[in-house]
């Protein structure tokens, strides 16, 4: 019988914020219940407080609550809002576990991100790339987080794993900013090991397949197992400074399934940040 691997510190502590903005959505609202939802399955007596590896992680996770977001389309201040509330907690040391929301969350998260780290990686998962650099006519779409955040310079290199939605368009933003976009029938050849840290991960729901994540705004047959998800956290060399979940749309979903989803890649994140700190 293996023994669980043991902390850096017990004392560390995780903190987890909720960020219900859904009026940065092209297609459908809803994703501004997520959070709540999230909570729900993270606490339901379905389950118990450990991850996978035997990591006790409920106890070491501080949940902040959701921000007070207005939640209007391209809001600004809301942006900013998101921005100072995550860098209060990278001052105070913390890990950073975020839960959407839409992706437009994650531009302003790595605004916070990026002042404070010279060097980041950040390993996206989704079907979309959110390169777009008009959506809409609104530049915090959910669809151009990490335009905005390149453009910013908020990371040395970033990694898109499960993409398979990719324009020409956003191929190109790609290339402009040498970002590696691994598609679903890549992965398994896709070295995980060679990625510099500190590291960032996003999971945007929609890059695992509808099967496994029904509950997302955007159905893109094709995507990720839950299994080949869970690998990729487990293969990040970390450390793991920071991670977001975000588009769990509760009204899309089946009887809770992909909010047990984003539940547990909490969890196994939760995990790989104690132990890989
Ligand atoms: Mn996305
Ligand atoms: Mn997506």
């Amino acid at each position: 019988m293996h023994s669980p691997p043991k902390l850096h510190s017990l004392s560390n502590m995780i903190s987890l914020l909720g960020i219900g903005i859904d009026a940065n959505s092209s297609h459908m609202m809803g994703t501004a219940e997520g959070p709540a939802a999230i909570r729900r399955a993270l606490h339901s007596g379905s389950g118990n407080s450990s991850a996978e590896s035997s990591v006790e992680v409920i106890s070491h996770i501080e949940d902040l609550g959701d921000l007070p977001v207005a939640n209007e389309k391209g809001s600004v201040v809301d942006a900013d809002l998101i921005t100072s509330a995550v860098a209060v907690q990278l001052a105070a040391g913390r890990q950073v576990i975020s839960l959407g929301g839409d992706h437009s969350v994650t531009y302003p998260i790595l605004r916070a991100f990026g002042a404070v780290h010279d060097q980041l990686t950040v390993v996206h998962i989704d079907a979309h790339p959110d390169l777009y650099d008009d959506l809409d006519g609104n530049p915090l779409s959910h669809a151009s987080p990490f335009a905005r955040a390149l453009e910013d310079g908020c990371m040395t290199r970033l990694v898109q794993l499960g993409i398979r939605t990719a324009t020409p368009h956003q191929r190109t933003q790609g290339e402009r900013w040498n970002v590696t976009m691994v598609a679903p029938r890549e992965l398994a050849s896709f070295d995980m090991s060679g990625l510099e840290g500190p590291i960032y991960l996003s999971i945007d729901l929609d890059g695992l397949d509808p099967s496994v994540a029904p509950g997302v705004s955007h159905h893109e047959p094709g995507g990720l197992t839950f299994r080949e998800a869970l690998d990729i956290i487990d293969a990040l060399p970390g450390p793991l400074v920071g991670a977001d979940v975000v588009e769990l749309n509760p009204a899309q979903d089946l009887v809770g399934m992909t909010a047990m989803v984003g539940a547990k890649l909490v969890k196994e994140i939760a995990a790989a940040m104690l132990v890989r700190r």
